[in-house]
């Protein structure tokens, strides 16, 4: 395989940009590829060479690259305009379909990333209850900004930052608490009153895929109400992904806010935060929580969503999609029996991830003790015949509407390739 393009733009990349990528989960060794186009479920980089993809730009991308129904909402809207720092049509129409498919979208406002999503949300939850607190679960990702941006570590402690930058005031009060143990978060609560709410995953994608064990989604709800603590559910990566309602719409259970992300832009970039409308009427220009964005609800990133809801909003189509990850995501735990390799492949719907030396992961602890060397092998290996996988061992691999069967025999043949060459 020829990579000599890749390799000299990424080398000029590297002088020109920290790291030569715009985003860290993008680097990968010897240097990461330079991506010229993408169709349906296949990827081109620069020096010819095509992948079948399952990173898909890390979810927004359920109905495939370069959609042409996608490609036309936009082209349509673009002759219009790109920007009016106005309400437009698209925007109405995209709010619209939200609010009335989301089950916990009474109201909902947009942002322009799933960063300031979760950022508008929990500056809301905390300007709503009038408490300082926010808990995340140990491995929850929620962006980029101060008060989540804390070092993982299990107990229900406060964080220190994982970033150098953050002063240790942002985060003084953000607590961790382990996905699936609402016991855990249950006796934050109880000794702390300060809690505005917790911001989680309802199904984790951000250590891989984890899924809640039997109850406890409805749990946290009930122990949130129970201490006038609000319950934000992160759907950046599962909104309109799990199902039409969400995590949410597919578990039964209705959070106070929801912040979206990826799938609502269609590719484009976009964000929203969306709940109960006493909760929302708090924000500006209604209320005095603060929430503002030049490129907020974007025409053309809205036309995009709103194509790409539509489309999987069509009869079959989620059932199809989870129907196919699922056929493939068997065949790879039969090889990965099969081969003796210790690990386990962990799904739901459209989502997939994959860990060597475990057995089971139930939360971000259990992530942490993966083999993560196993997995860039696995990387390698996959990249060099033609699958493009997230670089990183703690992403989702996505599959969209557009993966036929020959990309899923490709994938299946192309991972027990792998497993047959690893030394046990
Ligand atoms: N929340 C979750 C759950 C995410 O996975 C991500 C990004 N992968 C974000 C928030 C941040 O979204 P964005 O990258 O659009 O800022």
């Amino acid at each position: 395989m020829r990579l000599s393009n890749s390799e000299s733009e990424a080398g000029q990349l590297r002088r020109i940009t920290p790291g030569g990528v715009s985003s860290p989960v993008r680097a990968f060794k010897p240097f990461p590829l330079v991506i010229d186009s993408g169709q349906g479920c296949r990827i081109t980089d620069i020096d010819g060479n095509d992948y079948v993809d399952l990173c898909m730009a890390y979810g927004p991308l359920i109905v495939g690259h370069s959609c042409p129904r996608v490609a036309k909402a936009v082209r349509d809207q673009t002759k219009k305009g790109s920007v009016f720092g106005a309400p437009s049509h698209p925007e109405t129409k995209l709010l619209e379909k939200i609010t009335s498919t989301v089950p916990s979208a009474e109201m909902c406002r947009m942002a322009v990333s799933g960063t300031e999503a979760t950022m508008h949300a929990v500056r809301l939850a905390r300007g709503y209850t009038k408490k300082n607190g926010i808990v995340k679960l140990n491995g929850g990702f929620h962006g980029a900004h101060n008060t989540v941006l804390v070092a993982a570590g299990s107990g229900s402690v406060n964080g220190t930052p994982s970033s150098l930058g953050v002063p240790e005031d942002d985060v003084r009060n953000t607590y961790l608490v382990e996905y699936n143990d609402a016991g855990m978060f249950e006796s934050l609560l109880d000794r702390n009153e300060d809690i505005a709410g917790i911001i989680m995953e309802p199904v984790m994608g951000n250590v891989g895929v984890v899924t809640p064990k039997k109850g406890y989604l409805a749990e946290m709800r009930k122990i949130t109400k129970e201490h006038g603590a609000l319950l934000i559910f992160d759907e950046v990566i599962t909104g309109f992904r799990l199902s039409a309602g969400s995590a949410q719409g597919r578990f039964g259970v209705t959070p106070d806010l929801t912040t979206m992300g990826k799938i609502i832009g269609g590719g484009y970039p976009a964000g929203a935060f969306m709940g109960k409308r006493e909760i929302m009427e708090m924000v500006a220009p209604n209320g005095p929580v603060y929430a503002a964005g030049t490129f907020a609800g974007n025409p053309v990133s809205a036309a995009a969503g709103l194509e790409t809801i539509d489309i999987m909003a069509e009869k079959g189509r989620y059932d199809s999609l989870e129907k196919k990850t699922q056929t493939l995501v068997a065949r790879m735990r039969d090889a990965l029996e099969d081969s003796g390799v210790r690990g386990c492949i962990q799904s739901i719907a459209s989502m997939f991830s994959i860990y060597f030396g475990v057995d089971e992961v139930t939360n971000g602890s259990d992530a942490q003790k993966a083999d993560r060397d196993m997995f860039a092998e696995m990387f390698d290996y996959m990249l060099h015949h033609g699958v493009y996988l997230p670089p990183g061992p703690m992403e989702v691999e996505f599959m969209s509407a557009a993966h036929d069967e020959e990309a899923c025999e490709k994938i299946a043949k192309t991972f027990e390739g792998f497993l047959k060459q690893v030394k046990k």
